[in-house]
């Protein structure tokens, strides 16, 4: 069956969608069967997969109201070698429609329970809030995925995220835990950077994943070509860091108890 992440941060511009659109890149390089499910209304993930939002028939807004199924609303990242559950505007209505349903925190779960199979990997990419969506997100999954910049606010919020997930977990979902923290963005040649990644390393201990992703400019150049930057520049620093990171998370998987 397939494993099922969920990459969140309640902030905004932390490195969320790239995160998302890259490790699926990179896992399907390696061989996997990705499917990424893009849950924030924004559509980022969705275009920097190369599907265009606002030409979609179905997408997960209609998975998660019911209208369709995963499988017809799915289509292929063209040049990404994953499947992608798109996302746009019409997301954003969900969160209200979804008040008149029973058991509408479990939505997504549902719906994936029918395609797990096909797929070795499902990645979530969240909107940046505690919303209902990412609530479906997190009880959807097996494990979080938070990536952060080592900024000087970065701890800041971390808490109320982590006690999200451990309300999730008592709630809804026992099987969710933080599989890692993801250091992205990061910039060597700031004293900052370093002492921030330190103090998180103090306080989470191998939760922090040993790979570091490098602010590269390359990987934001990447979504306004629809291709991900582990493949629109392979070479580049940042996709070589995006494959080391899913190669370090392949083995981070094994070593977790069988869903
Ligand atoms: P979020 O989904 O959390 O809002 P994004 O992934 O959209 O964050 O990233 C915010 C901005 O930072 C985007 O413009 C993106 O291209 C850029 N960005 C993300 N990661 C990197 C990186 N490692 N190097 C350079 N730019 C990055
Ligand atoms: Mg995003």
């Amino acid at each position: 069956m397939a494993r099922i992440f969920v990459v969140a941060n309640q902030k905004g511009g932390v490195g969320k969608t790239t995160t998302t659109v890259n490790l699926a890149a990179a896992l399907a390089s390696l061989g996997q069967r990705v499917l990424l499910v893009d849950l924030d209304p924004q559509g980022n993930a969705t275009m920097g997969c190369g599907i265009d939002k606002r030409a979609l028939v179905r997408s997960v807004y209609h998975v998660l109201i019911g209208l369709c199924d995963i499988e017809e609303a799915a289509l292929r990242s063209p040049q990404g070698g994953f499947t992608v559950l798109p996302a746009n505007r019409d997301l954003a209505g969900a969160e209200v429609e979804l008040v008149d349903f029973e058991e509408r925190e479990t939505r997504l779960r549902e719906a994936l329970a029918q395609v797990e199979p096909q797929y070795d990997v499902v990645l979530i990419d969240c909107p940046p809030s505690l919303s209902m969506l990412t609530l479906n997100g997190f009880c959807a999954a097996h494990g979080v995925i938070i990536p952060m910049q080592c900024e000087y606010y970065a701890l800041e919020g971390l808490s109320d995220l982590v006690n999200t997930i451990k309300k999730v977990h008592a709630n809804f979902n026992t099987r969710l835990k933080v599989i890692g923290l993801l250091r992205v963005m990061f910039d060597p040649r700031m004293t900052l950077s370093q002492q921030v990644s330190d103090q998180l390393t103090q306080h989470f201990g191998d939760k922090v994943f040993q790979t570091v992703i490098p602010r590269n400019v390359r990987l934001a150049e990447a979504p306004s070509y629809g291709v991900p930057g582990v493949v629109f520049d392979a070479q580049s620093k940042g996709a070589r860091a995006y494959v080391e990171f899913a190669r370090e998370l392949l083995e981070r998987i094994r070593s977790l108890p069988d869903a």
